[in-house]
């Protein structure tokens, strides 16, 4: 029996109803609009990744629980990944947690590291599960905004500084960032890992772009910063580097206690997932460098055709560093608000996007920037970039 005084859905989850993303892919199906809303992929991952997953299948393995870390293949093959491609050594054992996407490793990582009321600092705009991990786990979101500057955004240091209370529990980082496409670079990963130890702060740091960074920018992880290794937890996963989004493996690096800790909460959310492509994203890990330069040089160019389309359509682009997305701001073309441009923008243009306000606490400070996602077609964006000429 239930309450009519009461509503179903409890005060920490009441604010987020739907996400945007739900609203705004009915909106392409319903119209046959181009979907640049969501970040997926148009074309799956690598035929012998895809093989590797149906051998797995057929032989057997990962058809029944696999063991609570992660398959010891996998685990491995992230322990081999961080070595080589950034000489951070990890302990396959004791260091690596498999989880059901980044998704799942956040929400395991605020649960098992926060208790309520305590302060979580998130760049703003943020992915949209972090409010709401956040608030699953009793925490208290603390956006510092990251502000447009040239063609680009940047964290302002000074606000995180004064961000940090004696509440704040945990830096929540997000670098390459989703929406703006920025790469936190060096010096700024710098001053965060100094923030950290000074105040004596964990960090949870959302590296799933970590293989989409583009012309100098470089992907450097928090973790391998001084005095870091100890209070970050690394989340990354494979959905984007290997454009499989449907398998939902994604992986954590930390130290024994972090990744224990975050394994607690883990264990009891799904307690394991995805078996069989477990060992084939195992094997995606050990692909030639030369997967990884294409990917990227595929993406970048896809990012390029993009741009260069909304720019001709009217649009500020911000050229994103990173990332599978590009965030312009619509004033130029005589608009301010972002979520109604969504709204109309399909039957305007035939096109879907999403708009960064919902990413935001202080909505009017993303009110004008709206978010197209080029992980698409070449066709498909060619199209599209005709389609939106015509605003
Ligand atoms: C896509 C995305 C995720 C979710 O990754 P999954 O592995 O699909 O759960 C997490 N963080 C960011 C920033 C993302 O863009």
């Amino acid at each position: 029996m239930t309450s009519s005084a009461r509503p179903l859905l409890n005060r920490r989850l009441a604010e987020f109803g739907t996400t945007i993303f739900a609203e705004m892919s009915a909106l392409a199906l319903h119209t046959g609009a181009i979907n640049l809303g969501q970040g997926f992929p148009d074309t799956d991952g690598p035929e012998e990744v895809r093989e590797a997953a149906v051998r797995a299948l057929r032989d057997g393995r990962g058809n029944q629980y696999p063991p609570g870390p992660g398959v010891p293949e996998l685990r491995t093959a992230v322990a081999a990944h961080q070595l080589r491609r950034y000489g951070l050594s990890y302990d396959p054992d004791t260091e690596v947690l498999v989880t059901a996407g980044a998704t799942e490793a956040i929400a395991a990582s605020l649960l098992a590291l926060l208790e309520p009321g305590d302060e979580v600092i998130a760049l703003e705009p943020y992915y949209d599960s972090y409010a709401a991990s956040i608030a699953m786990a009793g925490g208290t979101r603390v956006p510092v905004t990251l502000r447009p500057d040239g063609d680009g955004f940047t964290l302002d240091l000074d606000e995180l500084r004064a961000a940090v209370t004696d509440r704040t529990r945990l830096l929540l980082i997000n670098t390459p960032h989703n929406p703006t496409g920025t790469v936190l670079t060096r010096a700024e990963l710098a001053a965060v890992a100094e923030l950290a130890v000074e105040r004596d702060l964990l960090v949870v740091t959302d590296e799933v772009y970590e293989h989409l960074v583009f012309d100098d920018a470089e992907h450097v992880p928090l973790a391998s910063f001084p005095g870091m290794r100890e209070r970050t937890v690394t989340i990354s996963s494979s959905g984007k580097t290997f454009s499989f989004t449907g398998w939902k493996v994604g992986w954590i690096t930390a130290a024994p206690p972090l990744v224990a800790a975050v394994r607690s909460a883990k264990q009891f959310l799904t307690y394991v997932s995805a078996g069989p492509f477990q060992y084939a994203v195992a094997e995606a890990l050990a692909l030639p460098e030369s997967y990884f330069t294409g990917f990227r040089d595929d993406m970048r160019a896809k990012r390029d055709l993009l741009a260069a389309g909304l720019a001709e359509a009217g649009f500020r682009v911000f050229r994103p560093a990173g990332t599978y997305f590009v965030t312009t701001d619509i004033r130029p073309l005589g608009e301010t608000d972002g979520l109604a441009f969504c709204r109309a923008l399909p039957e305007r243009a035939g096109v879907v996007a999403v708009p960064n306000a919902v990413f935001y606490d202080h909505r009017e400070a993303g009110a004008p920037f709206v978010r197209f996602a080029f992980c698409k077609r070449t066709e498909v964006l060619q199209e599209a970039a005709k389609r939106l000429a015509a605003l």
